[in-house]
C-alpha cells in the first residue's frame, strides 16, 4: 500500500510532527514553503500542515489530486479556500480549543492585575516610587464574574473563578444547550441584563460576528455598576471604544483590561495609556502549552481521519 504522505508549511511544534511519524506516515517539512512551489508540490502529498502563513488556494487545490486533508494548527481558517475543499471532498480540521486554558488563566491574570492594581503597582517601582497607601485593592473572593458566552473559554475561566470563591453568573445565546455545564460550574445563568447589572467584572468570550459587533456599548455600560471592571480577550470590534474611553475618564466604570483591539496594534493610546486600563498586545494564546496543543490537536485529528483511509 502507498505510504500516506503529509507536508509541513508552516513551523509547528514538534510533538505533533512527531506524533503524525510515530502512527507511520511520512512527513516532510517544507516550512517556508511559496505558494507556486507548494501549488507543484501538492501533488505528492494526501494531506497538508499549515498555520496562518500558507495560503491554502483554489490553485492548490486543483493541483492536489491525492489531498484528503488540510490541517491548520490554530483556529483562523482565513488562509484556506473552504469553498475549493468543500468541491474537492477535501477535508479542513483546526484546533480551537487549543489556547481555551491560555486565554481562561490570562483573564484570571487581567482580573487580579485590575483588583490589585498589580501593572500600576510594579510601574510605580519601576519610576523608582513607593506609593503604598495609594494602592488599596479589592480581592476577587466573593465578587460577581458575568461571563458573557460559555463555550470553551467561558466555562473554563468559570471553573477557575470558582476555585476563587466568586459568584459566576452567565449569559449565552445557546444556553438551555449548555445547562449540564453552568451546573458542572456552579454558575448561574442569567440575561444580558442581570448580568450587566449584577456583575463586579464581566468577560466576553463570544465571538466576533455581525450580532456581537459593539455588543458593549454606551447602553450597556450604563447597566454596569460604576465599581465594575470589563474584560475583553475575545476579540476586538465586541466593544466599543469610543464608549469604554468615554465611559471609563469620566469615572462610569473603575476598569478595563483588554487584550485585543478593533484596531491591532492600536492607533493610538488614548484608551492603552488609561491608568484605569490593563492592555496587552494580543498575547491570549501565546503560551508554549497552546502551541503544543495546536500541534498535537491536528496531528490526532489527522491521524484518525487519514487512518480511516
Ligand atoms: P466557543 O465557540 O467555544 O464559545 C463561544 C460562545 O459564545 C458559544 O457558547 C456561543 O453560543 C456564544 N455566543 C455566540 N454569540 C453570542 C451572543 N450574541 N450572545 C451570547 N453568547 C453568544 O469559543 P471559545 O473557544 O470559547 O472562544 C471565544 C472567543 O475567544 C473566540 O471566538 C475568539 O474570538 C476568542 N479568542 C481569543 C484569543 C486571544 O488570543 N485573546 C484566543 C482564542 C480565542
Amino acid at each position: 500500500m502507498k505510504k500516506i504522505r503529509i507536508l509541513v508549511c508552516d513551523p509547528i511544534h514538534d510533538d505533533g510532527i512527531k506524533a503524525l511519524m510515530e502512527a507511520g506516515f511520512e512527513v516532510e517539512l517544507q516550512t517556508s514553503i511559496s505558494g507556486s512551489e507548494l501549488v507543484e508540490a501538492v501533488i505528492e502529498y494526501d494531506a497538508l500542515v499549515v498555520r496562518s502563513r500558507t495560503k491554502v488556494t483554489k490553485e492548490v487545490f486543483e493541483a492536489g489530486i491525492r489531498l484528503k486533508a488540510v490541517a491548520r494548527a490554530g483556529v483562523g481558517l482565513d488562509n484556506i479556500d473552504l469553498e475549493e475543499a468543500k468541491k474537492g471532498g477535501v477535508e479542513v480540521l483546526n484546533s480551537p480549543e487549543a489556547p481555551s486554558n491560555a486565554v481562561a488563566e490570562l483573564v484570571l491574570g487581567l482580573m487580579l492585575s485590575l483588583a490589585r492594581r498589580i501593572p500600576e503597582a510594579d510601574s510605580s517601582m519601576k519610576r523608582g516610587e513607593w506609593i503604598k497607601r495609594r494602592l488599596t485593592g479589592s480581592e476577587l473572593k466573593g465578587k460577581t464574574l458575568g461571563i458573557i458566552g460559555f463555550g470553551r473559554i467561558g466555562y473554563i475561566l468559570g471553573k477557575k473563578a470558582k476555585a476563587m470563591e466568586m459568584r459566576v453568573l452567565t449569559y449565552d445565546v445557546v444556553v438551555d444547550q449548555l445547562m449540564h455545564l453552568v451546573e458542572e460550574v456552579g454558575a448561574e445563568a442569567v440575561s444580558m441584563e442581570e448580568l450587566l447589572k449584577e456583575s463586579d467584572f464581566v468577560s466576553l468570550h463570544v465571538p466576533l460576528l455581525p450580532q456581537t459587533r459593539h455588543m458593549i456599548g454606551a447602553r450597556e455600560i450604563e447597566v454596569m455598576k460604576e465599581s465594575a471592571y470589563l474584560i475583553n480577550a475575545a476579540r476586538g470590534g465586541i466593544v466599543e471604544e469610543d464608549a469604554l474611553r468615554e465611559a471609563l475618564t469620566i469615572g462610569r466604570l473603575a476598569g478595563a483590561a483588554l487584550d485585543v483591539f478593533e484596531k491591532e496594534p492600536p492607533e493610538d493610546t488614548s484608551l492603552t495609556g488609561l491608568r484605569s486600563t490593563v492592555c496587552l498586545p494580543h498575547i491570549g494564546a501565546a503560551t508554549e502549552e497552546a502551541q503544543r496543543a495546536n500541534s498535537t490537536i491536528v496531528a490526532k485529528k489527522l491521524i484518525e481521519l487519514l487512518s480511516r483511509g
